[in-house]
């Protein structure tokens, strides 16, 4: 039987070192705190900050939820920003996306200062991550990394096979791999033979964004499969597919009328030696790396 790879467990054991070292910092005067700014009312993005929000109640983070409207322009948003920069009492600036189609999402996100950039995202946060420098890292590939660590899997020397290479997983989550001493392949939509080369990982990180889509004989045997994919499914026939005969996530699919599904196909997971559940998996970690960088980010911009 594979093993699976517990990401609730690892989050919590997460979250109780971040309370810890948040304790430790208010005992010199110092409260990390995070603005999470969401605009509009995206339903998706409201249950994530609301999450995030909360997890900061809980780890003694200081939080400050900022809701503009959906009309704000990219010259109102730039202007909270500078302000956010500014303020001593905030160590961390996350803005939920997506924003609004009509806001300059790239010159947002370019404007956080880096030192306060705890979703990872700014270039220059990605130059150090690439030159291995201290970073505050994407909270995602970091996850997958402390996956992988806590579990005891030995990453130096592995091939690990990334398919997927956006800036914000694919990438970061190669460059992380690779500081671990992996060997890193990186695979995107115009790959040739895709199965013939996650058929050689050790480790094969999923992050498409299309449901199911590594089947089982893309794995080799006893790998260990780390899926990122979050994929809301709705199809009653997609959902056979993939769940037929699993009465648990029948009767949730039968009273939400959608579930859940990763980029790798749960049969896959029969072939591997460890796997990610989803949901359960890789996705409970990116909230706790966030605190996690939080903390770090308070650290770091005083120089402890
Ligand atoms: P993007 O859409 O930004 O990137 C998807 C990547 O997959 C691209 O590099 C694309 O290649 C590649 N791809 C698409 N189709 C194929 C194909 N047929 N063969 C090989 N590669 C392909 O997605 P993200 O990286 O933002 O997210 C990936 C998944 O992870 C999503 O399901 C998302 O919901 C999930 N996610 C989960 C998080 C969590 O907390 N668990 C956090 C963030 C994301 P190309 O570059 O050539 O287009």
């Amino acid at each position: 039987m594979p093993r699976i790879l517990d990401g609730v467990a690892i989050a919590a054991a997460i979250n109780q070192e971040v309370a810890e070292e948040v304790r430790a910092l208010t005992k010199l005067g110092i409260r990390p705190g995070l603005a999470a700014v969401l605009v509009g009312n995206v339903a998706a993005s409201e249950i994530y900050v609301r999450s995030k929000v909360q997890s900061c109640g809980e780890l003694g983070i200081f939080s400050e939820l900022i809701k503009p409207p959906e009309t704000v322009t990219t010259e109102e948003m730039l202007k909270l920003v500078t302000s956010l920069n500014a303020r001593d009492d905030l160590d961390g600036i996350l803005i939920q996306l997506p924003l609004p189609a009509h806001v300059d999402t790239k010159a947002l996100l370019d404007a956080v200062s880096p030192a306060k950039d705890v979703d990872g995202f700014h270039p220059i946060n990605g130059g150090r991550l690439l030159a291995g420098r201290p970073t505050l890292a994407p909270c995602t590939p970091a996850g997958i990394i402390e996956i992988l660590k806590r579990s005891e899997i030995p990453i130096s020397g592995q091939h690990a096979v990334v398919v997927g290479r956006s800036d914000i997983v694919g990438k970061p989550a190669a460059m992380l791999l690779l500081h671990q001493n992996a060997t890193v392949t990186i695979c995107h939509s115009k790959t040739r033979d895709l199965g013939a080369i996650t058929r050689q990982a050790d480790i094969l990180v999923a992050a498409i964004g299309r449901a199911g889509f590594i089947t089982p004989e893309m794995v080799k045997p006893g790998a260990t499969i780390i899926d990122v994919g979050m994929n809301r499914i709705t199809d009653p026939a997609e959902f056979a597919r993939f769940f037929a005969g699993e009465a648990k996530r029948e009767a949730t699919f039968a009273k939400r009328g959608s579930t859940i599904v990763g980029d790798v196909h749960p049969e896959a997971f029969k072939v591997a030696g460890a796997y990610t559940p989803v949901p359960g998996g890789v996705g409970k970690l990116t909230i706790a790396m966030l605190m996690a960088n939080t903390v770090r980010a308070a650290r770091m911009r005083r120089g402890i």
